[in-house]
């Protein structure tokens, strides 16, 4: 379906930065539209929402002193939204047409077609899993499988407890420095003799009295029915394997932003894909088409961060829309 409608902003995204780009937005009565998703599976789990859904306890984020799920937590966002007006619509961006002139041109995965003055993209990144099917099972579970220790680390369930993370560059070491802090013993395990990370976070892990390096490992399986028990492990030089007695796994493999829509469209990448952004705002290279949270943000990644960012760009947009005259 296509309309002559033009909206004033489309947000893409239903993360932390989606949800406070169109409670900003809504307020200053832009009207946002925002397009939550559909859930997937592949390559990864991933449902509107984001990263935080798959998410146990969220207890860093200011304002819940006693911590908040991470699904309520993104329910109360788009509740928020919806009162000041957002409307919500189930669909993926499949593909998007920019426009130097404006107006911009998104295609859904309905085949619908809508067009937008200003475009805020927050379709986040998501986090590489190794692909195994109990890793798979116990994540989604909630069983010790995480993908983000500042997340889940903290939990009782890992205290004092012989802890794993699979990964060797800066986040496998600051995920596992992190979790020094809680676990009896913190293993990194990484497939090569040589770690990816800086020296200086090598070093602030190395130096923790309860952390180890299990060099040219790589991790075959994950044991466990409803919780983790340990994993199997293959020695990449040897081929011998092995079992590791854990009771958490957090996998620290890198992470994908979501721009693969993007493809085509003009919007400026860095060489991981990450949107780039102009001077410390939210404006990408194109005029009116704006980017928050993890899908342009390689280093801090947080929940806080990504809201943040949602706010400077429905702030931007906004800007932008008031300069242009179109109210
Ligand atoms: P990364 O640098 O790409 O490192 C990914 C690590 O995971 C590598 O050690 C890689 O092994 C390993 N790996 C990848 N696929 C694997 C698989 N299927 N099985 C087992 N191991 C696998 O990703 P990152 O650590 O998330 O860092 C991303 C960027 O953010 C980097 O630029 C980093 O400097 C930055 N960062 C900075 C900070 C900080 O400064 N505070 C913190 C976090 C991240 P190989 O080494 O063998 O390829």
């Amino acid at each position: 379906m296509t309309t002559d409608q033009i909206h004033k902003i489309i947000i893409i995204g239903s993360g932390p930065a989606g949800w406070t780009a169109a409670i900003y937005a809504a307020r200053a009565e832009l009207e946002p539209i925002c397009y939550i998703g559909v859930p997937r599976q592949d390559p990864a789990p991933m449902l509107p929402g984001g990263q935080l859904m798959l998410t146990t306890e969220v207890e860093n984020y200011p304002g819940f002193p006693k911590g908040i799920e991470g699904p309520e937590m993104m329910d109360a966002f788009q509740q928020q939204a919806e009162r000041f007006g957002t409307k919500i619509v189930g669909e993926d961006i499949v593909k998007a047409e920019f426009n130097t002139d404006g107006p911009h041109t998104l295609h859904t995965s309905k085949g619908n077609v809508i067009r937008a003055h200003t475009v805020v993209i927050a379709t986040g990144a998501t986090a590489n899993w190794m692909g195994l099917e109990n890793e798979m099972r116990l994540a989604r579970s909630g069983g010790g499988v995480s993908a983000c220790a500042v997340c889940d680390g903290a939990l009782p369930a890992f205290r004092d407890q012989p802890l794993a993370v699979v990964g060797g560059g800066d986040s496998a070491m600051e995920e596992a420095t992190y979790l020094t802090k809680f676990a009896s013993v913190v293993y990194v395990i990484h497939r090569r003799d040589e770690l990816r990370a800086s020296r200086i976070m090598q070093e602030r892990y190395l130096s923790k009295p309860n952390a180890k390096v299990l060099w040219n490992k790589v991790v075959r399986d994950v044991i466990g029915e409803t919780s983790i028990e340990a994993v199997e492990l293959e020695d990449t030089k040897t081929g011998e394997i092995s079992r590791l007695e854990v009771r958490g796994l957090f996998v620290a493999i890198g992470h994908t932003p979501t721009t693969g829509f993007l493809e085509g469209s003009g919007v400026a990448l860095d060489g991981k894909k990450y949107i780039v952004l102009k001077d410390r705002s939210s404006r990408t290279n194109l005029p009116g088409v704006f980017a928050a949270g993890d899908v342009a943000d390689p280093t801090y990644r947080q929940a806080i961060t990504a809201s943040g960012m949602g706010c400077q760009a429905a702030i931007d947009a906004e800007h932008w829309l008031a300069d242009k005259d179109i109210t």
